[in-house]
């Protein structure tokens, strides 16, 4: 049996063990955190539990790009539920609910965009998207939705990105009970029940090839492990570890990549019985609103505020009042109800999943050199692969895409189509 070493649990690289696992491979996954999940971690305060790096996804209705992919990896089984409204963006103090995609004829062109895995880069892929919208006479300040506001500039954002992230929303959203480590725990049992380990606490910290085309990873606890390596982290990461270094043209178009910004997040617990819980996202100014859990009446337990950052945050907490007090004009009564609240940074990011900086989405995808920033599942090394949000997209269905381009490149794209059904 051929092994696979995995280099980080988020959903790449897990993705890549379950796949992999089940083309025969005896798989190890190596994880430098305690928990499993990367962006998909959550964690629990004052009896609340909040998610960190996920909070709705789209595409997940059959037929959708992310039901391909998940179907058949046993995943559209995990309890997820549609969002009961559209998502709301509110601009120049008026709530805009995003249209279904039925009421916008002028995008039924994107529609082969949004439906290809990624790779393709036609003129109008690389057209900004801000542009192309209002060229089609169409409001981007609505249009472009709640999450691909959470980046900044809009103006590195490609008709590529968008029409594999906002198009889809506005065919609904979908919640994960549970939250984002649900759907990470469910990978990581899959990726055991088939013989494979997943193992925390074990930072590689160097990677070499080996003479039969493997290569051979070393973690910072002095134990090795040798085979096929796929490596969820980012491709910059990936090749600082390699010894000897790879060739310095590699190395050079690595170092022209440029990353996005960071989040800062505030989570807050809520008083009992004081907001209405909203089932939808709802974005202010590029800020994002989630709600977390509701009680059994329909009250808002917890709600998160999501807003980018480019530079250092001095004081947390006066940043994240001036958020609050952005979020009450959407939701009166917000202030007084605010329990507790704790804040993440860039640096909480970069502290728990190592991203540079903080960056949250890792490499940029600036729509003006489009093909550039676009990274290849394969390096020089033959038996060294990439996956991961900065290989193609961000989110779940970015990352989803990416784990199956890298599997097509080792197992060949026939058997990644027959699997998923793609091309036929
Ligand atoms: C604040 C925020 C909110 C988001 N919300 C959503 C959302 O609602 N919907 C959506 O679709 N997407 C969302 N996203 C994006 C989505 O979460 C990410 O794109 C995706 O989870 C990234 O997965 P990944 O596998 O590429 O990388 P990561 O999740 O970053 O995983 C990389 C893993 O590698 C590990 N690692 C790093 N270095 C080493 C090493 N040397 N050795 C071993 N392990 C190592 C890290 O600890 C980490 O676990 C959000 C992201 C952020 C930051």
């Amino acid at each position: 049996m051929s092994s696979a070493v995995v280099i980080g649990s988020g959903l790449g690289g897990l993705l890549c063990g379950s796949i992999l696992s089940r083309h025969g491979y005896n798989v190890t996954v190596l994880e430098r955190g305690v928990q499993t999940g990367g962006c998909l971690q959550s964690f629990v305060r004052d009896g609340i539990r909040f998610d960190t790096g996920f909070h709705s996804v789209a595409g997940l209705d059959p037929g959708e790009p992310l039901h391909r992919v998940f179907a058949p990896l046993g995943l559209m089984e995990l309890p997820w539920r549609k969002v009961s409204s559209p998502d709301e963006v509110v601009v120049d103090g008026v709530s805009h609910f995003l249209p279904k995609l039925s009421e916008v004829p002028a995008l039924a062109r994107l529609k082969p965009l949004a439906y290809d895995l990624g790779t393709e880069f036609t003129e109008d892929a690389s057209a900004n998207a801000v542009e192309w919208l209002k060229a089609a006479g169409l409001d981007p300040r609505v249009l472009l939705g709640v999450t691909l506001r959470l980046q900044s500039p809009l103006a590195y954002v490609s008709l590529h990105e968008y029409a594999h992230i906002a198009y889809h929303f506005m065919n609904g959203s979908w919640r994960l009970d549970g939250g984002g480590q649900v759907l990470a725990q469910a990978i990581v049992n899959d990726i055991r029940s088939r013989g494979g380990s997943v193992l925390t606490r074990k930072e590689v910290v160097e990677i070499n090839a080996l003479a039969d085309g493997s290569c051979r990873v070393l973690c910072a606890d002095g134990s090795s492990f040798q085979g096929l390596v796929v490596s969820d982290i980012h491709p910059q990461e990936t090749a600082s570890l390699v010894r000897p270094q790879l060739r310095p043209s590699y190395l050079k178009r690595l170092s022209i990549l440029k990353n996005g910004s960071g989040i800062f997040t505030t989570y807050i617990k809520l008083k009992q019985k004081q907001i209405r819980f909203v089932d939808h996202a709802i974005s202010i100014n590029g800020m994002l609103l989630h709600f977390g859990q509701a009680d059994a009446e329909g009250y808002a337990l917890s709600l998160d505020l999501l807003t980018y950052t480019d530079g250092p945050v001095n004081d947390r907490e006066a940043f994240a009042q001036s958020l609050i007090r952005l979020a009450a004009t959407r939701i009166s009564g917000l202030e007084a109800a605010v329990e507790a609240f704790w804040t993440s940074t860039p640096n909480t990011w970069q502290r728990y999943t190592a991203t540079p900086n903080g960056s949250a989405y890792g490499i940029l995808k600036e729509h003006s050199r489009l093909s550039i920033c676009v990274v290849s599942p394969r390096t020089p090394l033959p038996g060294l692969y990439l996956t991961g949000q900065n290989l193609g997209l961000h989110g779940i269905l970015g990352v989803s895409y990416s784990a199956v381009r890298t599997c097509s490149v080792i197992l060949g794209t026939e058997k990644i189509n027959q699997m998923f059904g793609f091309a036929q």
